[in-house]
């Protein structure tokens, strides 16, 4: 009865530790997918400034084109002015489209370094997600070598877990499994002496000693494993 346990837990802890490295494995699958979206989102966002910045500088242009055209058209009316207080006003007009025209200027070289600069760095970034997408294909590739290695080993296990669960006896394998799902390491202990192994709580002699006459494995008062008399 006992032997049938401690064979089945063996068990359990070897294939808890295949499902925990297919677990990591699977992790780092997850890993792998959000870096190589981040870079995806990266580049395209990279993307979308610098075409953005472009824009700009086109609208600036069309503007700096227009406020040059109504400078040429204050400097005539300039020219043309004959009374002094024609003039007088004209000449402002015109002072106040130089201004225009080159803070027009002054704007458009601005963004036209922006543009270069955005451009430049949304190429960097296209290259480097270029780049990671080839080093994400083949890590994923050797991880679906190492899950599928694993999933060999797995299978067998997880059979042979239901064999081994099939000669313990129905009304030890559910608290077993019950006390498992808490304690994955050791669900069932070895008593020293009177006490628990796990927790060193000592059970009273009375219990003890039927417990030892009919072989009987009882649960710990103290932490909730299962108890065997050790020989
Ligand atoms: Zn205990």
């Amino acid at each position: 009865m006992v032997a049938a346990l401690l064979q089945l837990q063996a068990h359990d802890t070897a294939l808890l530790e295949l499902e925990t490295r297919a677990a990591a494995l699977e992790a780092r699958r997850a890993t792998l997918h959000a870096d190589r979206v981040a870079l995806e989102q990266q580049a395209s966002q990279a993307r979308a400034a610098a075409e953005a910045e472009q824009k700009r500088h086109r609208d600036i242009a069309l503007r700096l084109a227009a406020a040059r055209v109504e400078l040429d058209r204050r400097v005539a009316v300039q020219d043309a002015a004959e009374r002094l207080a024609e003039v007088t006003a004209a000449v402002a007009r015109v002072e106040e489209g130089r201004r225009a025209v080159s803070a027009l200027e002054h704007e458009s070289a601005t963004s036209r370094k922006r543009t270069t600069d955005l451009a430049h760095r949304a190429q960097q970034l296209a290259a480097r997600s270029a780049a990671a997408g080839v080093a994400h294909a083949s890590a994923l590739a050797a991880l679906d070598t190492e899950v599928a290695a694993l999933a060999e080993s797995l299978g067998p296990a997880r059979t042979m877990r239901a064999a081994l669960a099939a000669n313990v006896a129905a009304d030890l394998l559910a608290p077993y499994d019950r006390v498992r799902r808490k304690r994955p390491q050791e669900a069932v202990v070895p008593m020293r002496g009177p006490a628990c192994s796990a927790c060193d709580t000592a059970m009273p002699m009375q219990r003890h000693r039927e417990m030892l006459a009919a072989t009987r494995i009882e649960v710990c008062e103290g932490c909730g494993v299962l108890l065997y008399a050790s020989a």
